[in-house]
């Protein structure tokens, strides 16, 4: 019998059949900081066929306390990209796609083809709710994590009968985030494991996933299982009202959490015009220009015509975008 070195203790626990699935499978990890890099790194590791990596954002310094993929050098550079990077380095049997996008009703039916599973790892309630209607919809499985402080939370929407993230977040308020409460790299590591093993586990034997909503809290060790119920008016899995995935709710400046960063979009925005305005703004000063963004100042141009701004507020986030940008 020939066991893939590679993999050989894995099989040991999931079996040649089980590494053959998991080999065969498409999964999306949507969000690449603290959860998303970490279950991005796992889920390579256990030899995922093709791992998608979607993000929107650049890496910052403050970055490293918790995303232990990227280093000092990455500072800067997009978390799409340089998680594709080390990925392939760590396991270069597997397909890595790498997409520098912000994922929204508009794009999200074409990233997000033929996929198996999808890793909710972003860090606002806006994105999930739409990953929410596109799973519900799609009936394909969705491993939902976050993260505040030093507590953490798990539940994976599956199936018609159990109830989705908008039955579980249905007052729609974002109680703390981790602008006001922070994070611990620890909290963050014990979610990921748990999203990669959730996915993982639904690829090799669904009997395994997890049914209740898990709370965790590593300051006092405590793992709680809740059973949640189905809201039988829920808009989304009862009602079948997509109202996130068909653009009736959309988002128009986008705050990244844990930062004074805001993300406007240029309208009407061709990728040739990318150069014009990085031109233009190297006459006022230094401009970094990666070839898939630049940065100038507290403003970072991406190829999509997404403009990322360090600004105390959207206001002056929106000033900055006027003087530089334009409309
Ligand atoms: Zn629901």
């Amino acid at each position: 019998m020939v066991i893939n070195e590679r993999y050989k203790k894995q099989e040991l626990v999931l079996g040649k059949e089980g590494q053959k699935k998991l080999a065969k499978a498409t999964v999306a990890v949507v969000g690449l900081g603290a959860l998303g890099s970490n279950c991005a790194e796992l889920l390579a590791r256990a030899g995922i066929g093709k791992v998608m990596l979607i993000d929107r954002d650049i890496i910052s310094l403050d970055n490293l306390q918790r995303q232990h993929l990227y280093d000092e050098e990455d500072v800067g550079k997009a978390k799409a990209v340089v998680c594709k990077e080390k990925l392939l380095k760590i396991n270069s049997n597997i397909v890595i796609q790498d997409e520098l996008a912000d994922i929204t009703w508009k794009n999200i039916n074409q990233l997000l083809k033929n996929i198996d599973c999808i890793i909710d790892c972003t860090d606002n309630l806006f994105t999930r709710m739409l990953l929410n209607d596109f799973c519900v919809k799609s009936n394909i499985v969705l491993a939902h994590g976050a993260v505040v402080g030093n507590k953490g939370s798990l539940y994976v929407v599956s199936g018609k009968e159990k109830a989705c993230l908008a039955c579980i977040y249905f007052d729609k308020i974002s109680h703390e985030t981790c602008d006001t409460a922070g994070v611990l790299n620890t909290a963050s590591c014990v979610v990921s494991n748990l999203q990669a093993n959730e996915c993982i586990k639904f690829l090799w034997n669904k009997h395994y996933v997890e049914q209740n909503f898990l709370r965790i809290d590593v300051l006092t060790n405590s793992f709680e299982k809740l059973r949640v119920k189905k809201n039988r008016n829920c808009l989304v899995c009862v009602k079948n009202e997509f109202q996130y995935l068909s653009g009736k709710i959309e988002q128009k400046a986008v705050h990244y959490c844990g930062s004074f960063q805001y993300q406007l979009e240029k309208k009407n925005f061709f990728k040739k015009e990318y150069k014009n305005i990085v031109d233009k703004l190297k006459k006022l000063g230094k401009v970094v220009d990666l070839g898939y963004c630049a940065h100038f100042d507290d403003l970072t141009l991406f190829l999509d015509g997404r403009v990322l701004i360090k600004a105390k507020d959207e206001k002056e986030a929106r000033k900055i975008f006027d003087k530089y940008i334009g409309c």
